[in-house]
């Protein structure tokens, strides 16, 4: 079962990815984590492409196509692989599917874990870390016993500028922009589907398996 999971920052995806990869037994397979390995592996793309990380530049499409190619023809995505953060793009889309048809394969389902903007906000403007400990809560999911202060060692508990909401407000629309023609792509080659997100973990994943085991 070949599968991309789409959602924007605080979707859920990450969970529902482990969730995906413990039952259906494919690898999750993240951006970061096929960089990592390839850089690791010490492979030619990996190279090239630590060679643009270490100048914080962006790892140029066919690259990254190299490596999305390199990871995919390992012998645990013999089952499939659920891909999360990548593609990016419209032409790494296309890419991707180039490369699945040689490679005689073909994307199952993209799922898409739907969470209203506004619920979004809430979930990630209520995170407080403790400068202390670093351990994290958040203001209505995970409370401290006394608000604003740390469990463990009654430090104050602070938001960080990425939690902020402008901060934000503007991180979803950036990426609201760049997933829309995503999804209509995907959604125009009858692969999309659409899971509410807004919901229990568990029913997230209860509605992710009724469709993916039909
Ligand atoms: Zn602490």
């Amino acid at each position: 079962m070949n599968l991309i999971l789409m959602g924007l920052p605080g979707a859920g995806k990450g969970t529902q990815a482990d969730k995906i990869n413990s039952k259906y037994n494919i690898p999750h397979i993240s951006t970061g984590d096929m960089f990592r390995l390839a850089i690791k592996e010490g492979t030619e793309l990996g190279k090239k492409a630590k060679e643009y990380m270490d100048q914080g530049e962006l790892v140029p499409d066919e690259v990254t196509i190299g490596i999305v190619k390199e990871r995919l023809s390992k012998d645990d995505c013999n089952n499939g692989f659920l891909l999360d953060g990548f593609p990016r793009t419209i032409a790494q889309a296309e890419a991707l599917q180039e490369l699945l048809s040689e490679l005689g394969q073909s994307i199952d389902h993209v799922i898409h874990v739907d969470v209203p903007e506004e619920k979004l906000v809430e979930r990630l403007t209520g995170r407080r870390i403790c400068p202390t400990c670093g351990s994290a809560y958040h203001v209505i999911f995970n409370p401290p016993k006394e608000v604003g202060v740390c469990d463990k060692d009654g430090a104050q508990l602070i938001q960080r500028d990425d939690d902020k909401a402008e901060t934000v407000k503007t991180r979803l629309s950036v990426n609201v922009e760049q997933t829309q023609p995503l999804l209509d792509f995907y959604d125009a080659k009858g692969y999309l589907v659409k899971v509410n997100g807004d919901q229990e973990i568990d029913e997230v994943f209860q509605d992710i398996q009724g469709f993916l085991d039909k």
